[in-house]
């Protein structure tokens, strides 16, 4: 057998009370898959990567020899197989030097493979209709509004570039402004700062033919000083406003903003958006302060953490849903030696806030190559890492009693549809995966 695929099975088994599904897809997360030019000729028949706010990628742009950034799909389904997966919805992030690898095979499966062992079936999504569409200036809908998780949330990257910049202040592990110069660089349709008529007209197009999205996201770069004149609070409320106004009630409204204070809250609330994630990225407090120096020099870690909890009182507790980036508490040279220290340290936040009613979410870290960490930690945190985590997240959700997180579709494995980590393929649910028919035909392309 091969190491790679007997180390994966070794902590399957240790993690037995894990579906085993989302141990492969924290692996695929944080490796990155490869694509055979014939996978990768089915693939870019279906919805492909927009690169909706950072590049997810294990290599730069420049280093895609197959032009994967063109071709490679958003996300895929896993689904059967040799190991007869329930549906799982992985987020694809390119590596041309994966062990795993998606392949065609001569009876035209899309197959993924680790070291060329089978691991499970590929479907890919089909392009959806609006993603044919422009805008009246001629910018296509998958720069503006493009969507991701299996279609359910329209990303809406308002503001591509973070005014945190340069060593001193950039989050460690965040390449927004790298990869924004990147995408540039290829050509491709990528606006730094959409308008606000762009905005809803892209949605009104969503709207017209979409019937899968449930919730939208507002985010973009931190302004710490003023963009086109406006501070950062009212940079980003005049975008639920206007999508409200338009739209009352269409999708769920989410904002990924910073820390902000209750009565700039409030003015977010009124505006009718129904969940905040003030991302606090990791836990410790040192790291904190080194690995997001900006949000440390402009708000500081103990006030952004009050602010979380703040924004319970605005929001309701279940609305407000910190993201942190999972396991770049590993990352040298300054992070924790071992697995336990890192989980430690960890699981002491998650206690913290969900003691209080809020239940962070993660993100798996993805180290890519133009950032500082993932230039010294390219192989990421180890995958017992992540198998831990998503054990002690949900003992911890168990614990305080608390629902799913709202804003993310269904729980539990074979209905979850979140792909840039697995918490939500890992809640405990008594509903049955969904088969291929119920996970929609329509909406898992199959290779003929
Ligand atoms: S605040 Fe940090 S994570 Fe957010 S966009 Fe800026 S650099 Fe990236």
């Amino acid at each position: 057998m091969a190491k790679r695929l007997e180390r994966v099975d070794g902590l399957i088994e240790e993690y037995s009370d894990l579906p085993l599904e989302a141990i492969f897809k924290e692996d695929l997360l944080r490796t990155g898959i490869a694509f055979s030019e014939k996978a990768l000729r089915v693939a870019a028949q279906f919805k492909s990567k927009a690169y909706f706010i950072f590049s997810f990628d294990l290599v730069p742009l420049a280093d895609m020899s197959k032009q994967e950034h063109l071709r490679a799909p958003e996300e895929i389904c896993l689904l059967g197989g040799a190991r007869n997966f329930r549906r799982t919805i992985v987020s694809v992030r390119v590596n041309p030097a994966s062990p795993y690898r998606i392949d065609v095979s001569d009876d035209g499966r899309a197959l993924l493979e680790l070291e060329g062992e089978e691991i499970t079936e590929v479907h890919f999504q089909p392009v959806p209709e609006f993603y044919q569409r422009t805008l009246s200036n001629g910018k296509p809908i998958t720069d503006i509004a493009p969507t991701i998780e299996w279609g359910y949330l329209v990303y809406l990257t308002v503001f591509r570039i973070c005014q945190y910049f340069g060593r001193e202040e950039e989050c460690q592990f965040c390449d927004i402004n790298e990869n924004y110069r990147q995408q540039k660089r290829s050509g491709r349709s990528y606006t730094g700062v959409k308008t606000v008529e762009e905005i809803l007209e892209a949605l009104e197009i969503v709207n017209e033919t979409d019937t899968v999205s449930r919730a939208y996201t507002i985010t973009g770069g931190s302004i710490t000083s003023r963009l086109n004149g406006q501070r950062e609070v009212d940079f980003y409320l005049q975008y639920p406003k206007a999508i409200e106004e338009r739209f009352p009630g269409r999708w769920i409204g989410k904002v990924v903003i910073q820390a902000l204070v209750k009565e700039e809250l409030l003015q977010f609330k009124d505006a009718g958006v129904q969940i905040y994630h003030p991302n606090y990225e990791v836990w410790d407090p040192a790291l904190f302060e080194i690995i997001c120096a900006g949000k440390n020099r402009y708000v500081g870690r103990d006030e952004w953490m009050r602010r979380i909890l703040d924004g319970a009182e605005v929001f309701g507790a279940s609305h407000v849903i910190p993201n942190f980036v999972a396991g770049i508490e590993t990352s040298q040279p300054h992070g924790f030696g071992t697995v336990d220290e890192a989980i430690a340290s960890t699981s002491e936040g998650l206690d913290f806030f969900m003691s209080h009613g809020i239940t962070p979410r993660f993100t798996t870290w993805c180290p890519e190559p133009l950032t500082v960490l993932g230039k010294l930690n390219p192989g990421g945190a180890p995958l017992e890492y992540h198998a831990r985590l998503l054990r002690v997240w949900r003992d911890t959700l168990e614990k305080y009693r608390l629902s799913p997180p709202p804003g993310y579709g269904e729980a539990g494995i074979g209905q979850a549809v979140f792909s840039v980590s697995s918490f939500m393929d890992v809640i405990r649910t008594d509903k049955p995966a969904s088969s291929i028919q119920e996970a929609g035909e329509s909406r898992v392309g199959r290779i003929s």
